[in-house]
């Protein structure tokens, strides 16, 4: 996952964009509104994050430029603002933004709701393709999953779920990762749920649910020869 970060406070940007690096995406950095633009038309990131109060082009005309240019226009972009007033907030949204952080946030929080976004809006691109693991096919774009050429219905969760374990083959994943990966992260499900959730899953897909491993004690895993 690629964010760019677009704010002048230059100490807040570093910081963000090291706890972002280690989740493992890559960030960019642009301390003014017109550099901000310019970077994240020209590399089309999976996320934005925007400061309001910029020098120079302020962050909701960037914002409003985003939106109205089809390149930019689906890019997720999650507001920061020292200005927590209402009317903010609502320009905000208004302007397209998918969320908005008054500061000071915490880091946490920010990670958290970047999360929470990708999952109820457009996910990375590399989610998007076409997922063949043995007798399995996913294609996330429609939602469907086919097992031996056999359209398979599924819950959006038990998709989602499936999607996780078939993005990761053959690797060993835990059940507090798949809540936070599948549920999302304001869900206080027990982690027993993911059991009888791979239960149905397992059911619904036939013989592609012997793919679906226990690890015991840990997680799951989708074996693939
Ligand atoms: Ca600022």
């Amino acid at each position: 996952m690629n964010v760019i970060i677009i704010e002048d406070e230059q100490d807040l940007a570093e910081l963000l964009a090291f706890n972002m690096e280690k989740e493992g995406w890559q960030t960019g950095i642009e301390l003014d509104g017109k550099s901000g633009l310019e970077r994240v038309t020209a590399d089309l990131p999976d996320l934005v994050i925007l400061d309001l109060m910029l020098p120079g082009m302020g962050g909701i005309e960037v914002c409003r430029r985003l939106r109205h240019h089809e390149k930019t226009s689906t890019i997720p972009i999650i507001v920061v603002t020292a200005k927590g007033d209402e009317i903010d907030r609502v320009v905000g949204f208004e302007m397209g933004a998918d969320d908005y952080l008054v500061k000071p946030f915490s880091i946490r929080e920010l990670l958290l709701r970047i999360k929470a976004l990708f999952r109820r809006t457009s996910l990375p691109q590399e989610k998007e393709k076409i997922l063949t693991r043995g007798i399995v096919t996913i294609d996330p774009h429609r939602h469907v999953v086919m097992v031996k050429g056999q359209e398979i219905t599924l819950t959006s969760t038990e998709f989602k779920l499936l999607q996780t374990l078939a993005e990761r083959p053959n690797r060993i994943q835990g059940r507090e990762q798949l809540l936070r990966d599948v549920w999302g992260y304001n869900n206080n499900t027990d982690s027993r749920t993911i059991d009888t959730h791979i239960t149905r899953l397992r059911n619904k897909i036939g013989e592609a649910g012997d793919m679906i491993k226990t690890v015991r004690g840990f997680g799951y895993k989708m074996k693939v020869e």
